[in-house]
């Protein structure tokens, strides 16, 4: 199951703005925690598990954007932007940073906590139980966005874990590329098939990595992908 009051990260430096956000969220139930900075914020992701984070990009000492980045390079943690410009909204969109959200100030507390509500609920999705053991080699903890397979935990980008999530759901079940894009991107549209292909690559060899001589994930050519069911 999700954990009871998620770990929200704000990161933001202008006391104001911070401190409604932070109220909203606790009254939705959150644990958000303030940090002004972006090398704070890094800190904190290090240190514990969140299950979101809400990041301004202009903070005092590194843009949002290189936080987001600095995030991706280990987290599949969702990220809403903050931003108080139009031309950055733009960047936010073109330079697939892997942006789940972003909202423009001003906006309403109530805006903010509905998008987190979203994106979390988007992460958790899926046709099963997130966080339930999905099968004896399988662990999916939706709330840390971590997926371990015979107790290694997997290194995943957020649309790896995203694609696996979708698969460890049900494993047996053959996904069409199309669903699997469905479950993994933001903009299916934007993404090809080869994207699918690809990323079921890097998932192979990460798995391959973490447990050799196990082929996990079986391919039904024309058809799709599934995981290997337990015999
Ligand atoms: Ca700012």
């Amino acid at each position: 199951m999700p954990e009871l009051h998620p770990t929200i990260l704000v990161v933001e430096d202008e006391p104001p703005i911070a401190e409604t956000i932070v109220y909203a969220l606790r009254t939705e139930g959150y644990a958000p925690l303030w940090r002004t900075t972006g090398r704070e914020a890094l800190a904190v992701l290090v240190q514990q598990p969140v299950a979101l984070v809400v990041l301004d990009i202009g903070l005092p000492d590194m843009s949002g954007f290189d936080v987001c980045r600095e995030i991706r390079r280990h987290r599949a943690v969702p990220v809403i932007f903050l931003t108080a410009r139009s031309a950055e909204v733009d960047r936010i969109v073109g330079l697939e940073l892997g942006a789940d959200d972003y909202l423009a100030k001003p906006f309403s507390p109530r805006e903010l906590t509905a998008r987190v509500r979203a994106v979390l609920r988007r992460m958790n999705g899926g046709p099963a139980a997130p966080g339930a053991p999905a099968d004896g080699k399988w662990r999916h903890d939706a709330a840390r966005c971590r997926i371990s397979y015979r107790g290694r935990v997997l290194k995943l980008t957020r649309n790896e874990y995203r694609l696996l999530a979708a698969l460890v759901a049900a494993p047996g079940r053959v996904f069409s590329r199309d669903q699997l894009m469905a479950a993994a991107w933001d903009d299916p549209g934007a993404a090809m098939d080869r994207t699918v292909d690809a990323h079921i690559k890097t998932l192979r060899a990460k798995l391959h990595a973490a447990v050799p001589d196990d082929d996990a994930i079986v391919t039904h050519r024309g058809l799709g992908y599934s995981l290997r069911e337990e015999t």
